[in-house]
């Protein structure tokens, strides 16, 4: 049991997701390995549907949707439970938009919004392009006024969850009007005329869910579906960001726990050269340096929680956000990497723990921000406000 402070409710709901994971999902790791990725659907749902009513599914959104409400703190304890999982199965505890409530209209709420809190929906976000991953500013996707809609034109790479999508948030660049050269986003659905999957390229981990090359191709949309204002398309994907950077910290803080639960257990049961290998100093240092580490990340990452649910400004939340995904994602690849190495030959194969997850947290150094522009924030952030700002 965690000894952070936490209050029962918050205690409970980390147990809760505790068991989920290890009495729902584990088990079915191994299995979704050797099967890229996918496991029976009467096992899919199982999960969907529990997922649903152990109150986890929309943890992030608001009650009267019909979300958890749970606070920023409470989904980092189950985000980290998540984390502890191998393969995605953790996916199927959804987190939809959570920025959208705020800025939709009421009619974008019902049509997608609340059937996505309720699972009937799922989205998936295009944004990323070709020429424009770490520069998103450069996107070349263009959204051109026509009558009363949006004509929508451009290419989008790593489409994460295509495959079981039913509509993306596509942002682009608005084309010929007062607005042009800024961003927009827009609600796009999945079988609208244009909307066109280029390829599934296969990708370093064993996930269902598939990261699609898209083309867009005179994608005609209402002008009901634009999110927002012409312009505003920039701020939701940075709201995006500093939540799925929170939720990457306290998924490597699960990930490190399962790999060090798991790799100490290995080394106190095999025996090389007539003792256990955890009595070899090279082998303790190993996971002292591991548990050690995992401590100072799940600090940063619980205390970042607790500071967003205090309110603290959000350039500060903006800073400490990529500091704790940097040392959590950067922390648990040394752990992954250690613990292959104290599983030696077994810590290769792919039914083993330590291999999927050595291969599946190094998207974590990537995705949402490499951890270069990580840096780079946080850098910016120190000359602006100083350490004591940042970290004070
Ligand atoms: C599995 C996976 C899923 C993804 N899912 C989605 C999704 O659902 N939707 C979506 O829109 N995108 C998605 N992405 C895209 C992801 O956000 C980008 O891959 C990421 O932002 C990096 O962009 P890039 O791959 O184009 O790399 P680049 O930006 O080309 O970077 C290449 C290298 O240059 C470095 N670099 C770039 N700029 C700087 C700089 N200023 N200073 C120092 N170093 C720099 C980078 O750190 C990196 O090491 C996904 C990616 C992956 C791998």
């Amino acid at each position: 049991m965690s000894t952070y402070p936490m209050s029962e409710e918050e205690r409970e709901i980390q147990e809760r997701a505790r068991r989920f994971v290890d009495e729902e999902l584990i088990p079915h790791e191994v299995e979704a390995e050797m099967n890229a990725g996918r496991i029976a659907d009467e096992l899919r749902e199982r999960h969907h549907r529990l997922a649903i009513e152990l109150g986890l599914y929309a943890m992030n959104m608001p009650k009267d949707l019909g979300g958890q409400g749970m606070t920023t703190f409470q989904q980092v304890l189950v985000s980290e439970q998540i984390g502890r999982v191998t393969n995605a199965l953790g996916w199927c505890v959804h987190t939809p938009p959570a920025w959208a409530p705020a800025v939709v209209t009421p009619e974008q709420l019902e049509r997608w919004i609340v059937p996505t809190i309720r699972g009937e929906q799922h989205e998936c976000y295009a944004i990323t392009e070709p020429g424009a991953g770490s520069d998103v500013d450069a996107i070349e996707a263009t959204a051109r006024r026509d009558g009363d809609g949006y004509v929508l034109n451009g290419r989008k790479w790593h489409v994460t969850s295509y495959n079981t999508a039913t509509y993306l948030f596509f942002q682009a660049k608005i084309a010929e009007s007062p607005h042009a050269g800024e961003h927009a986003m827009f609600f796009v659905d999945k079988g609208t005329p244009g909307v066109r999957l280029v390829a599934e390229p296969r990708y370093t981990h064993t996930y269902p869910d598939s990261h699609a090359i898209v083309e867009f191709e005179d994608v005609r949309v209402p002008a009901a579906n634009l999110v927002g204002a012409e312009g505003d398309g920039m701020a939701f994907t940075y709201e995006w960001f500093r939540y799925e950077r929170l939720m990457i910290a306290a998924r490597c803080c699960g990930a490190a726990e399962r790999l060090i639960d798991e790799a100490t257990a290995f080394a106190k049961e095999r025996v090389q050269f007539g003792q256990p290998i955890i009595e070899f100093q090279a082998i303790a240092h190993m996971l002292a340096d591991s548990v050690t580490e995992l401590w100072a990340a799940r600090l940063m990452t619980y205390e970042l929680a607790r500071n967003i649910d205090r309110g603290v400004d959000v350039k500060i939340q903006h800073a400490q956000c990529s500091m704790a995904k940097l040392y959590a994602s950067e922390m648990a690849n040394r752990v992954a990497d250690r613990a292959v190495q104290i599983f030696g030959g077994r810590g290769y194969m792919r039914e083993n723990v330590a291999e999927r997850f050595w291969r599946e947290v190094r998207v974590d150094r990537i995705w949402e921000g490499t951890s270069e522009i990580q840096r780079s924030i946080v850098a910016d952030q120190l000359a602006k406000r100083g350490a004591r700002a940042i970290v004070g």
